[in-house]
């Protein structure tokens, strides 16, 4: 889908805007217009053809509530599209202003509120989570779950624009019951209201891609702290490294934060490390509770996998982090390697060896399979919140595609159905075509109460795709 002409916005609007937040937090030309007018839409070759040219009219910046509070009315009463930022690390265009208008970079409103004595932070969106999760550790806490990009992403952005990642293995995702506690959000209207969601109604803002709401305050369940090492596992076998690192996941035994597993090649991808794993091998990296790292080592050589690299995870932490290699990083790695590659987000089936044997046969150069355990608690593509925490280990994954055609691509996502993959499309920025929305009719009908004139993030959602700039 061709996305339509971008908008204009008045002159008028732009120096009301200024006037607002200050010149120097308004950019309406140049580079850092392009810049903070994009995201990581490049790793999708269909998206890098959609998106390559959408720019915002202008950035702001706000400072305070009241600016952004001052800015929402102002776009409203202009009836010019507001499309919310935070660290600009999606992957999808999520915050890609796909008609123009307004981008409102939250990255200044970024108080860490409180963490309170029973380990609920509370916090403005544009906190970046490196900084929560160092101010969690500091006080006998931390993130329950982070993803790849915690040093830089916002709290706000991954809530509303990411899944899980780090921590996922025991927490769950962002849809964990317990997680997400509560969420203050301002309505797009000429005079915006607050609404505050808690518990299981926080599910309206998750992974809408700011369609919902603007975010202004979050309160998130923390877990415990650990201290973790972390560890990198080789084995020339991949069938004996998957077993091991299948039944470690799904042992209640050990403390985990992290399980990750690369077919080889990936491993010769992450170039910084060629010098510390066995590149030419498969790899399991780990994050593990330290006071388990000797026992997991002894488990995992009983089995026939070397232990080539251990690394306590510091605190405050420091790189290097090997989760700098895990989730969407090991896609950007391989991107480095080889332009021509491309992703999938993948959910397996209990069967998931046959699942793997018929990918392999199908298309065996093309995928690669890269694999994150997780805990499978309520996620979005099942419905309403349920199980929970540690229990039903599912493998997914993010496997790499050598990409030639969008039309080969596709072939390869119908396949995927076949053979009873669950994939969250990651080469669309319009949220239904890209799974992962539960109770979207829910999500319907509160949008047109809090944005009735469809100028939040338009394009994203389908069912409120109008271009706000054209003619009625
Ligand atoms: P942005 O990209 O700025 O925004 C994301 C979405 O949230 C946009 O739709 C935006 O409009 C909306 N938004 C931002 N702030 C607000 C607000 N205050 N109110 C309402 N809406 C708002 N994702 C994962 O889930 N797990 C991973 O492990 C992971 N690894 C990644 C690795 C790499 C190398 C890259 C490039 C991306 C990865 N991602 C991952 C995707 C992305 O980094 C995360 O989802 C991240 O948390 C997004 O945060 P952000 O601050 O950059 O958000």
């Amino acid at each position: 889908m061709a996305p339509p002409d971008q908008g204009r916005i008045s002159a008028a609007l732009t120096a009301a805007l200024r006037q607002l937040v200050g010149a120097d937090n308004v950019v309406d030309q140049g580079e850092t217009l392009a810049t903070l007018s994009l995201d990581f839409y490049w790793y999708s070759p269909v998206l890098k053809r959609e998106l390559a040219d959408k720019r915002a009219d202008a950035v702001v910046r706000p400072r305070t509530m009241d600016e952004l509070r001052g800015v929402i009315a102002a776009c409203c009463r202009a009836r010019v599209p507001v499309v919310p930022r935070g660290a600009g690390t999606g992957n999808y265009g999520q915050c890609v202003p796909i008609f123009g208008g307004v981008v409102v970079d939250l990255t200044l409103l970024d108080r860490i509120i409180e963490i309170s004595a029973d380990g609920v932070l509370r916090a403005e969106p544009g906190a970046r989570l490196g900084r929560v999760e160092t101010e969690a550790r500091r006080v006998g806490w931390e993130m329950r779950c982070l993803p790849s990009t915690w040093m830089k992403s916002t709290l706000a952005g991954f809530l509303c624009g990411g899944f899980g990642g780090i921590g996922t293995i025991t927490w769950g995702s962002i849809w964990a019951p317990g997680t997400v506690r509560s969420l203050t959000l301002l309505t797009c209207e000429e005079n915006p209201r607050e609404i505050r969601l808690e518990g299981a109604g926080c599910e309206l803002l998750l992974h809408t891609y700011g369609t919902t709401g603007i975010v202004t305050e979050v309160r998130l369940g923390l877990a415990p702290r650990v201290d973790y090492d972390q560890l990198i596992l080789n084995a020339p076998d991949w069938d004996r490294l998957l077993d091991w690192t299948d039944a470690f996941a799904r042992s209640q035994v050990w403390r985990k934060r992290l399980v990750t597993a690369f077919e080889r090649p990936i491993p010769s991808y992450f170039k910084p490390l060629r010098k510390r794993l066995r590149p030419d091998e498969h790899a399991t990296f780990l994050l593990t509770d330290r006071a388990q790292t000797p026992d997991v080592i002894a488990s995992a050589q009983a089995a026939g996998l070397a232990c080539v690299y251990q690394a306590p995870l510091s605190d405050p932490p420091m790189p290097p982090f090997i989760t700098d290699y895990t989730w969407n990083h090991t896609t950007l790695w391989a991107i480095n390697h080889d332009p021509a590659i491309t992703y999938l987000q993948a959910d397996f089936g209990e069967d998931f060896r046959a699942q793997f044997a018929q990918l392999k046969q199908r298309f065996p150069d093309e995928v690669l399979l890269h694999l994150e355990w997780m805990a499978a608690h309520a996620g979005p593509a099942e419905g309403a919140p349920g199980k929970f925490v540690g229990q039903d280990v599912r493998v997914g994954g993010i496997p790499l595609v050598h990409f030639t055609t969008e039309a080969r691509l596709r072939e390869i996502l119908e396949a995927c159905a076949e053979i009873g993959i669950y994939i969250a499309n990651p080469h669309t920025f319009v949220l239904e075509d890209g799974g992962r929305i539960p109770n979207l009719d829910g999500k319907r009908t509160f949008r047109s109460d809090i944005d009735p004139a469809g100028l939040l993030n338009p394009g994203k959602m389908k069912t409120a795709a109008l271009n706000p700039f054209a003619p009625a």
